[in-house]
């Protein structure tokens, strides 16, 4: 269970977040929880996690250790805040910042690298759902970006099926749309590293996730756990969504 805070919260209302959430979400050993704040908040999260399983991860992250790279933080740099994942490829960097399935590819190979385990996002606007081109974006995606991971890479990662439609605007893919997305995506990953992998892959559903919502997504055997926005900001909503 993933928490995108998305460019909000200062260090102190990181520390405030955790204090209230921590006691919340104690009782959920059944999964892994993983928040991820803006970078300036990462060592606030780290430190206000420490000693609970709550892991802490960045929102991107660059594909080289060093160098001339303006704006852009490394894995090295992730890891010594104490961080240990990384989002790649969110539907709002592809959008506004030029991301490209070839960029989330050398991304997350660099995290890999550098020992932090990626979250990489996927899924297709409205108009290519429309359009009934929701597969094909999907296996574009895919094939121009993780399939470019070796097998031994690929068994580090998770993916995030994230329909750009359904981010921030209050509506949630129903289970069976999201569980056919996930079965398209798991059919890529049998196609290219075998049923092992397809097997053993977490694909997390993003878009819209509620405390509400929660429960009958999960139910979808396809759906692993799930990556959350706006929800995530508020401590009891979002140590309702991960005691779902
Ligand atoms: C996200 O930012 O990854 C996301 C899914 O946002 P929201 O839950 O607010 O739709």
């Amino acid at each position: 269970m993933a928490g995108n805070w998305k460019m909000f919260k200062m260090p102190a209302e990181t520390t405030a977040f955790f204090e209230k959430f921590r006691p919340l979400a104690e009782k959920s050993g059944h999964c892994e929880i993983v928040i991820c704040p803006p970078f300036t908040s990462l060592r606030a999260a780290v430190e206000a996690a420490q000693g609970s399983a709550i892991r802490v991860g960045a929102q991107n992250i660059a594909w080289a250790k060093e160098g001339a790279f303006t704006g852009e933080i490394s894995g090295p740099m992730i890891a010594a805040a104490g961080a240990t994942h990384a989002i790649i490829g969110h539907s709002e960097r592809r959008q506004y910042f030029g991301e490209t399935d070839e960029t989330v590819l050398k991304r997350t190979q660099a995290a890999l690298e550098f020992g932090i385990a990626p979250i990489v996002c996927v899924g297709e606007r409205l108009d290519e759902r429309e359009s009934g081109n929701t597969e094909a974006v999907l296996v574009r995606q895919f094939q121009h970006g993780i399939a470019g991971l070796t097998e031994s890479q690929f068994a580090k990662i998770a993916i995030a099926y994230e329909p750009v439609w359904a981010i921030g605007t209050g509506k949630t893919a129903t289970p069976e749309i999201a569980a056919d997305a996930h079965r398209a995506i798991r059919a890529q990953v049998k196609e290219r590293f075998g049923a092992e992998a397809a097997g053993a892959i977490r694909i997390l559903y993003g878009g819209s996730v509620k405390p509400d919502n929660t429960r009958t997504l999960m139910a979808q055997p396809e759906i692993d756990g799930v990556l959350v926005g706006g929800a995530s900001l508020d401590p009891v909503s979002f140590a309702s969504i991960v005691n779902f």
